[in-house]
C-alpha cells in the first residue's frame, strides 16, 4: 500500500495499551506504522469474513446431516417393508405349492383332488363329475372320509395367517 494524496485517511482514537502493542509489532515487522495497521485491519476484516461463512457452511452442513439420517430411518423402514413383502411373497408360494397336492379322492367318482379343488373351486376337478365338495369341509357329508382334513385345516390356517399379517400390516401402515 503506497501513500498518496487521494488514500483517505482514518482517524481512530484507541487505548495506549492498544498503541504500544501497534508499535510492538510494527518494530517487530521492520513496517512503518500505517504499513501495520492496514496489514492487520485487512487480516481481521478477512478473519471475519470467513468466520460468517463457516457459520453458514455449518449450518448448512448440520441441514444436511439430519436430512441424511432422515433419509437413513425412511431407507430402512423401506427396506423392512419389502423384507415382509418378500417373507409373504415366499409363504405365500409354498402355500400354493401345499395346495397342488392331492388330499384325497372325490367320493362320487373317486378322483384324486388336490387342496385347490376343494378350498378354491370347491368343485371336483373332473370334467365328468363336477360334483361340489363344500360339503366335505363341513364333515358330516358323505364320504368326508375320503379327504385328509388335517391337511385342509393346516391349508386354511396358513391362508389364514398369511391374510391375518397382511391384514394388521395394511392397519399399521395408515
Ligand atoms: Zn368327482
Amino acid at each position: 500500500m503506497t501513500a498518496g494524496a487521494a488514500t483517505p485517511i482514518l482517524y481512530v482514537r484507541i487505548t495506549p495499551a492498544l498503541r504500544r502493542q501497534l508499535e510492538a509489532y510494527r518494530v517487530e515487522l521492520a513496517q512503518t506504522l500505517t504499513a501495520a495497521v492496514t496489514e492487520l485491519l485487512e487480516r481481521g476484516l478477512a478473519s471475519v469474513a470467513n468466520g460468517a461463512s463457516v457459520q453458514e457452511l455449518e449450518a448448512k452442513a448440520g441441514g444436511l446431516e439430519q436430512e441424511l439420517a432422515l433419509t437413513r430411518i425412511q431407507l430402512a423402514e423401506a427396506n423392512a417393508a419389502l423384507r415382509a413383502l418378500h417373507g409373504r411373497e415366499q409363504e405365500l408360494k409354498t402355500l400354493g405349492e401345499r395346495a397342488e397336492l392331492p388330499v384325497g379322492s372325490c367320493p362320487f367318482c373317486r378322483k384324486e383332488v388336490r387342496g385347490t379343488d376343494v378350498l378354491l373351486t370347491q368343485r371336483c376337478p373332473n370334467p365328468n363329475c363336477g360334483r361340489g365338495l363344500t360339503s366335505l369341509l363341513l364333515g358330516s357329508g358323505a364320504g368326508s372320509k375320503d379327504l385328509d382334513r388335517t391337511e385342509l385345516l393346516v391349508l386354511l390356517g396358513a391362508l389364514g395367517i398369511i391374510v391375518g399379517a397382511a391384514y394388521l400390516q395394511s392397519k399399521a401402515g395408515n
